[in-house]
């Protein structure tokens, strides 16, 4: 009896302890295949078996940290005297304090002053100074003109974790309520833990009142406000120095009739400014050029979650060029010409040895992916799946790349930004795949994103927990389980499904 006991007490000891091990496996099996029955049925299979798995486990409910609203703490101070680095003092350590007063004085110039040289100049020819060629330099003009910077010193300490990245918005006066909306909950789920710089753009000058709620709501770091030259916006018309400029007569009557047949902005010039803008110009304004890398925001968008890592970190750590939230298939109406003209520019820079990327196959196999073949029919082998282009992130040298400046001059000197009606997206898209391999490319799966009419949201429920996301991956809004998204065809070619995990 006594000899058995220690034995049998080991032995129940023992027991209870694989008993709670097998437990536990079993129950977070039944809870994954839970929750496998309940997305699968609601989502049209495109959901990966593993989303439920990440994290599993690992995040306590009760350490979920409360929502705070703390970000807008220091009033603005619109520049009449100088900051002293007191004013800093009492967050931080006087080094810092001072470096923080230094860079605030430096940058802040007199606002009312800005904008009453910009009513001058604005229409004077000086606007139309930049030339088109190589570096878009202008003779004998401060190239600061174009941009107006504001300095707002941090509310707290901060990290930038990449280099020389800002946010861009391109953006009109009148869509100051949108730009304020995407600006407090980017500042709010991102931007004011990092401090990174934001870069608004305009063809008209920013007025007075869109300059200060804008800055009032970015948490701190350089905000800048930058006019777009008319060279960069207008489009090329053919005139005596430029033979190859658009013929308007037939872009208007083009415009006409595709506004006639209703394709989406067929009859808008100023959004075909805009796509051409972002397709080969951005990247070469003043107020850029300081930049490595950039994040695309557009007014009246929404973002689901906190961001569980900094896009631009992710990228610069890994080396890549281009990161992605959503992708789906192009109105083939606004580009029927684009893949021909995209094939003759290849055949001639492949006799000059270019190599494709090795995805390219993403936006060329029509063939089966997931359950779907593509449910967009196209003309061409181009399959129409593009990378929404109004959240991404890249890198400037990329788009500043000579290959890329090249292919996307051969694309503008067919004029069909205009005759057509090109989107950014499938330029940017088309370009990156071309000149760029899988992993170069990142879909950044864990953000939370809303731009009418479609979004993405986080499948792992404890990912939507732990960062905080509005969203319901089943809704039928979300783009990526509906069979006009591109992503399963992201994970065929690209290298598979990847978590954005360091
Ligand atoms: P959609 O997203 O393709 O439906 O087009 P949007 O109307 O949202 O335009 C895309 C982006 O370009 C947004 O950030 C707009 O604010 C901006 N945008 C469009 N047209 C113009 C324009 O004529 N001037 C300026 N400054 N921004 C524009
Ligand atoms: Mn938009």
């Amino acid at each position: 009896m006594f000899k058995t006991l220690p034995l049998f007490i080991t032995a129940t000891v023992l027991f209870i302890y694989l008993f709670q091990i097998s437990y536990k496996i079993i129950n977070s099996n039944i809870r994954i295949n839970q929750l496998e029955i309940i997305y699968k049925q609601k989502s049209f299979a495109v959901l990966h078996k593993y989303d439920s798995l990440r994290n599993f486990g690992k995040i306590n409910p009760n350490k979920i940290k409360i929502s705070t609203n703390t970000y807008i703490k220091h009033d603005f101070y619109y520049i009449d005297d100088p900051i002293t680095q007191s004013t800093f003092k009492e967050i931080f350590s006087n080094a810092t304090a001072t470096t923080f007063a230094n860079e605030y004085n430096n940058f802040n110039t007199d606002l009312e002053d800005y904008l009453k040289m910009i009513q001058d100049y604005y229409y004077s020819p000086l606007l139309a100074g930049l030339t088109d060629e190589g570096n878009d330099t202008i003779e004998g003009i401060d190239i600061s003109f174009f941009t107006y910077t504001i300095y707002k010193p941090p509310y707290k300490t901060s990290s930038r974790n990449a280099p020389n990245c800002t946010i861009l918005m391109l953006v009109r006066n009148w869509e100051v309520d949108g730009a304020l909306k995407t600006i407090r909950a980017l500042e709010d789920r991102f931007n004011k833990n990092h401090r990174y710089d934001w870069v608004f753009l305009n063809d008209e000058p920013f007025t007075l009142s869109f300059i200060r709620s804008t800055s009032s709501f970015v948490s701190s770091g350089k905000i800048k406000y930058g006019i777009i030259p008319k060279t960069h916006w207008n489009p090329p018309v053919a005139n005596t120095s430029d033979k190859n400029g658009l013929n308007m007569t037939a872009v208007n009557l083009n415009m006409e009739s595709m506004e006639k047949r209703g394709v989406l902005y067929g009859g808008v010039l100023s959004y075909r400014n805009m796509c051409r803008f972002q397709s080969m110009k951005f990247y070469k304004h003043p107020a850029m050029l300081e930049y490595e890398y950039y994040m695309r925001a557009e007014p009246n968008v929404e973002y689901f979650c906190d961001f569980h890592m900094d896009p631009f970190e992710y990228l610069y750590k890994k080396n890549a060029k281009y990161g992605f939230v959503i992708s789906m298939y192009e109105y083939e109406d606004t580009i029927p010409t684009l893949w021909e003209t995209v094939e003759n520019f290849i055949e001639g820079e492949i006799n000059d040895g270019c190599k494709l990327g090795n995805c390219w196959d993403f936006i060329t196999d029509s063939g089966i992916a997931g359950k779907y073949r593509p449910v967009v029919a196209s003309n061409s082998d181009y399959n129409l799946c593009h990378f929404w282009s109004n959240f991404e992130v890249g890198s400037l040298s990329f788009y500043r790349s000579e290959k890329y400046n090249n292919f996307v001059a051969y694309l503008d000197n067919t004029g069909g930004f205009y005759y057509e009606r090109w989107g950014d997206a499938p330029i940017h898209t088309i370009g990156a795949l071309m000149l760029l391999n899988e992993e170069e490319i990142v879909h950044f799966d864990t953000i939370g994103y809303y731009h009418a009419p479609f979004g993405t949201c986080p499948n792992s429920e404890n990912i939507r927990l732990q960062q905080k996301c509005i969203c319901d991956p089943t809704h039928l809004k979300n783009i990526d389980i509906q069979p006009n998204s591109c992503l399963m065809r992201w994970w065929k070619h690209g290298g598979g499904k990847k978590f954005t995990y360091f």
